[in-house]
């Protein structure tokens, strides 16, 4: 059965409560007390310290549906089947209670007869050493030698640095050979989207000292993540993520306000796809307080929600379309996330004001930037100077990732170190003058105008996170 996306969230909860486990809510994408990491990015970093026996966990057992985002996966957004910055991923977790046997059992039981995937065209992968768990898998659940696949450290042995690791088996799912890239060799691990990974299972039994010594830890935890998108792209039988039913809408929506249909042309199918996705981590991030700024997760909030106005221009979409696809991700996701209709105004009135101020300059900047490039042909070379790239930077508010991609369409790049260089001389100078470095006048007075409530730091927000996050 085709299951949509909130109904196929709540089954998974519902399945792992129903084996003990406590739901809790998702947490904030912004990382309490952990300085290792900018963003959320699966469902196991909050949960830390009940991995590393630093806090007790409220229950042994455990299950969540964590947002995340992932900025490293940007390039391959809209490019790949399975790819989003931001999406949401299932877990159910053990600190130091089952182990291996429950957790693949139970893994194989969800996929296999409450969502009823097809079995055959399931694969499990196993740590190359780990014949335990091949053995789990061969002889308990039946699965022939074949269709279980070794793999290295590169792709099954999860770790973070130092601290808890271990080996990991992940579960694929054929999606036919219409989906192939018909390269000899095209198998489950490859990188094309027929043999979709869809659920990693971590047995998490070493402690790493950090420098490369493993010792077996006392206490032996499990920490599974399957995307719920990738759940959902396959139980619902469809090309992509972007076909889902939740973003479909979403999508369709971008399709209308642009005048374009789906499927027409590959490379507005990119920024179609790029934009949906996008907006969504806008969204959530906006919703967990994050400010647009120049700095770290700030950063990462305006490089995105620019990346989409360019996409939106590619599309020759009017300005101003983002707040309106906003409210569509808020109706399609406030089912699992009360907090977005709770901060609705103010999501979409962050987002309208940081669209506006960007349209403001980036017609100049276009200009400015196509003078540089006929400056550059002129002079015979295809790489922007660092002291032009800081200009479109400091005076027009390009995001260097975003000078970086227009180059690129068309062959060419930048002086990245250059650019450093010019940013730092910056940096000093406005050190010098007691000034405050908010280059493109953005800094957070202009939302305190929004909403009073909302200081730079949050600190209020993140308390109310964290006091609610059990449910
Ligand atoms: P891939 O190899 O496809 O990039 P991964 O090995 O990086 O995936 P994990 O780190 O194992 O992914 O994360 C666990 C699960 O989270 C994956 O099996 C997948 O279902 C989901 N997932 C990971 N990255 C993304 C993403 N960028 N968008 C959507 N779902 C994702
Ligand atoms: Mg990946
Ligand atoms: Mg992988
Ligand atoms: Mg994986």
């Amino acid at each position: 059965k085709a299951y949509g996306v909130n109904e196929l969230r709540r089954m998974f909860l519902d399945f792992f409560e129903s084996k003990g486990h406590l739901k809790m809510k998702s947490f904030s994408l912004v990382p309490h007390n952990d300085n290792s990491l900018l963003l959320i990015n699966s469902g196991m970093a909050p949960l830390k310290p009940y991995f590393t026996g630093q806090e007790i966990p409220p229950r042994r057992r455990v299950t969540t549906c964590q947002k995340c985002i992932r900025t490293g996966d940007i390039e391959n957004v809209g490019k790949t089947a399975r790819h989003g910055t931001f999406f949401e991923m299932l877990g159910n977790f053990s600190f130091g209670d089952y182990f291996k046997t429950e957790a693949i059992h139970w893994s194989w039981e969800f996929l296999t007869e409450v969502v009823g995937l097809d079995p055959d065209r399931l694969y499990p992968s196993v740590y190359e050493d780990d014949d335990e768990a091949w053995k789990i898998w061969n002889e308990e659940i039946g699965i022939a030698p074949e269709r279980i696949f070794r793999f290295g450290k590169e792709d099954n042995f999860w770790e973070h640095g130092s601290g808890p690791c271990g080996p990991c088996s992940e579960i694929y799912y054929d999606r036919g050979e219409k989906y192939g890239c018909g390269k000899p060799g095209c198998t489950v691990g490859c990188e094309c989207d027929r043999y979709m990974e869809i659920w990693n299972n971590v047995f998490s039994q070493f402690d790493n000292d950090g420098h490369g010594n493993y010792s077996e830890l006392k206490q032996k935890n499990i920490d599974t993540g399957m995307g719920l998108e990738r759940l959902a792209c396959i139980v619902q039988d469809v090309d992509s993520m972007f076909d889902i039913d939740t973003l479909k809408a979403l999508r369709d929506q971008v399709c209308e306000i642009a005048g374009v249909s789906y499927g027409d042309n590959e490379s507005t199918d990119v920024s179609l796809r790029v934009i949906t996705d996008h907006v969504r981590s806008v969204t959530f991030m906006i919703s967990d307080g994050i400010m647009p700024s120049n700095e770290g997760r700030g950063y990462v909030l305006r490089r995105l929600l620019r990346r989409a106005c360019r996409h939106g221009r590619l599309l020759n979409i009017a300005p101003g379309f983002l707040t309106d696809l906003a409210a569509t991700v808020i109706e399609g996701s406030k089912d699992g996330y009360p907090e977005l209709e709770e901060k609705k105004d103010f999501i979409m009135n962050v987002i309208r004001k940081e669209e506006e101020q960007f349209e403001k300059t980036i017609d100049q900047g276009l200009v400015i930037l196509n003078e540089m490039k006929e400056k550059m042909a002129e002079e015979g070379t295809k790489t922007l100077s660092g002291e032009d790239a800081f200009k479109l930077y400091d005076t027009y508010g390009f995001p260097i990732d975003l000078t970086k991609e227009i180059l690129e369409e068309e062959g060419m790049d930048i002086d990245e170190e250059g650019f450093k260089a010019a940013m730092e001389v910056q940096r000093q100078t406005a050190r010098k003058a007691r000034k405050a470095t908010n280059y493109m006048g953005a800094d957070a007075t202009v939302y305190e105008s929004i909403d009073p409530s909302v200081t730079s730091k949050f600190v209020g927000y993140e308390h109310l996170e964290y006091e609610s996050k059990i449910t």
